[in-house]
């Protein structure tokens, strides 16, 4: 059949191919010959064959009541044809329509209906609201970027009663409810004599039909996250087999997700971050000392150091950037260093009697001692800004979160290997002779190069030299600091032992190393009596670096 719209389009493509058409094919279908013109279907109120007036098209009424109705005078069909064009073209380029009259035309139409007002008004609302909490959403992701550790916009949302409604959790209480009207019947039980009915009706409980719903109806007793379905609903009967194996995977899905869990918590504890930790930093960031927590800068063995941006204290001003040094509280590296701390009279009254959890906090602790005394000689190093537990903040050695390359990275041209041999061989000396200290772990990886300094780092286990084994620790660094300096193009860095005399002040001699460190053992071993002898009043530093509390001498 020839629609009304394939007859205007193929009468169009004839005229613009120059044949004119046969009018016949051009009067509307007889159907709608006797139709009124405002009822006709849109298309068929153009009477092409210019014997009937055009009538007015969609785009001459109004939607929002009556309007005149134009009456447009005969015309030739080559008019018609060239006014549809125009019309055609005039509507393309006005695709939306002019609603400017719109008040107009409801005020001279009837009473407006205003029932559907509220239910309109909270329709615009939820979709408002729903936007709000996109935005919200992208701006939270934004915020929390990768970091570990992230916050949450919830309160600010604006759809949680919506939501919350929706979740699959109230779809699962409302499957529980009492009266759930869709609930199927769970199927009834056989007597303790095994069998219902009478005669030839006899049911026993081995009854394929019964077992299988009721085998069905047990799912129901699968663990939570296991998704059965409405077995009931459908009257699902499951056989012994096949029920066996479901349960079977259930069990071990379930072990298999415990254990995952458990890897999960182990994992994190390997990172530094387990629960405790993370709270620790949220609360940090929740006071206001740190604005954020940003990536992980490093993970050694025995912690994690975190760049983060500083925020504000009431007594210390905090830096822009700052880092966190998460102290491990995974146990087993630590035991390798009690040697450094049992020993350190500052904390051996304290050591003896701890659980190792205190001990972790006692390394943050004593790298933040330790910390303070070099500031105070003012050798370059991080300050710190707080110690939560065996979480140790500090100033960040690096700019616009990049930090300082360690001097094995350097690569420093040879001006600058010469400057920084010079500082590293001051800084030692003002360690051992101002601060009390031997840092213990001293190489080219905890030295950074900073504003074409060096800076030293990583003193949770410097001693001092009265430490029984300081002076090997000592010898160690000097050798780490000589091979360095000397491998890197210093003509002029001295041997492991002239360094190891400049930096302590002692005169030791001895062309070998054995020679030396027998020396070195001697020492200690005069040391250690000398310390058994006189208690710990022999020890002058004080502790006004803001040290830990030190054990009242005896002889006082
Ligand atoms: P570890 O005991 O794990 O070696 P460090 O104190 O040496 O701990 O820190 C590990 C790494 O973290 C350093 O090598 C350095 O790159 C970086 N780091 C530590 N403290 C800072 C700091 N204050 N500023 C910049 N980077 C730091
Ligand atoms: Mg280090």
């Amino acid at each position: 059949m020839l629609t009304p719209a394939s007859g205007i389009r193929s009468t169009l493509y004839k005229v613009y191919s120059g044949k004119l058409p046969d009018p016949s094919t051009l009067n509307p279908l007889p159907a709608y010959a006797d139709m009124e013109p405002d009822s006709l279907p849109l298309i068929c109120r153009m009477n092409i064959t210019s014997d009937k007036p055009l009538v007015d098209s969609i785009f001459g009424k109004s939607p929002w009541g009556a309007t005149t109705t134009k009456v447009v005078s005969p015309c030739s069909f080559t008019d018609v044809m060239s006014e549809q064009l125009a019309k055609q073209l005039d509507d393309e380029s006005n695709a939306f329509p002019d609603f400017s009259n719109v008040s107009a035309d409801l005020d001279a139409g009837e009473e407006p209906e205003t029932d559907s007002d509220l239910m309109l008004a909270q329709m615009l609302q939820m979709q408002f609201d729903k936007e709000f909490d996109t935005q919200l959403r992208t701006e939270e992701k934004k915020f929390n970027g990768d970091s570990k550790l992230s916050i949450s916009f919830e309160n600010y949302r604006m759809v949680h009663t919506y939501e919350d409604s929706d979740s699959a959790e109230d779809e699962v209480d409302w499957q529980d409810s009492r009266d759930d009207p869709y609930k199927a019947d769970k199927p009834t039980t056989t007597p303790r004599r095994g069998f219902t009915g009478k005669g030839k009706n006899i049911t026993t409980k081995h009854d394929e039909v019964v077992c299988g719903r009721k085998n069905t109806a047990r799912m129901d007793n699968f663990a939570p996250e296991i998704n059965v379905g409405d077995g009931l609903g459908m009257d699902l009967k499951l056989s012994n087999q096949v029920y066996n194996s479901l349960k079977q995977h259930c069990y071990s899905e379930q072990r298999r997700s415990a254990r995952l869990h458990e890897k999960k918590e182990h994992s994190t504890a390997e990172q530094a971050v387990d629960p405790r930790t993370r709270l620790l930093m949220y609360k940090m960031v929740n006071a206001g000392i740190l604005e954020n927590i940003n990536g992980c800068i490093s993970t050694g063995k025995e912690s994690v150091v975190f760049h983060a941006n500083g925020g504000s204290m009431e007594k210390n001003a905090v830096p822009d950037e700052c880092v966190l040094k998460v102290f491990k509280t995974t146990l087993n590296e630590f035991k390798n260093r009690d040697k450094y701390i049992k020993d350190d009279y500052r904390f051996i009254d304290r050591f003896s009697k701890l659980n190792p959890r205190t001990i972790i906090r006692l390394w943050a602790e004593k790298e933040m001692h330790n910390l303070a005394r070099m500031k105070k000689a003012d050798i370059p190093c991080p300050e710190v800004v707080v110690l939560k537990k065996h979480i140790l903040v500090m100033s960040f050695i690096g700019k616009d979160h990049v930090p300082a390359p360690k001097l094995k990275e350097a690569m420093l041209g040879s001006e600058d290997m010469k400057r920084a041999y010079d500082q590293v061989v001051h800084m030692m000396q003002q360690l051992y002779q101002e601060c009390n200290l031997v840092h213990a772990d001293l190489s080219e990886y905890n030295m950074l190069w900073h504003e074409g300094k060096v800076w030293l780092i990583d003193v949770s286990q410097s001693i001092e030299p009265n430490h029984p084994h300081s002076h090997e620790f000592l010898f160690r660094d000097c050798r780490n600091v000589a091979t360095f300096f000397q491998k890197g193009g210093v003509s002029e860095a001295m041997n492991v032992y002239e360094l190891f005399n400049v930096v302590s002040g002692l005169q030791l001699s001895g062309d070998s190393e054995a020679e030396f460190l027998a020396q070195i053992e001697a020492l200690e071993k005069m040391n250690e009596d000398h310390v058994q002898r006189r208690g710990k009043k022999m020890y002058t530093f004080s502790t006004s670096d803001g040290g830990p509390p030190l054990l009242h001498d005896e002889d006082d």
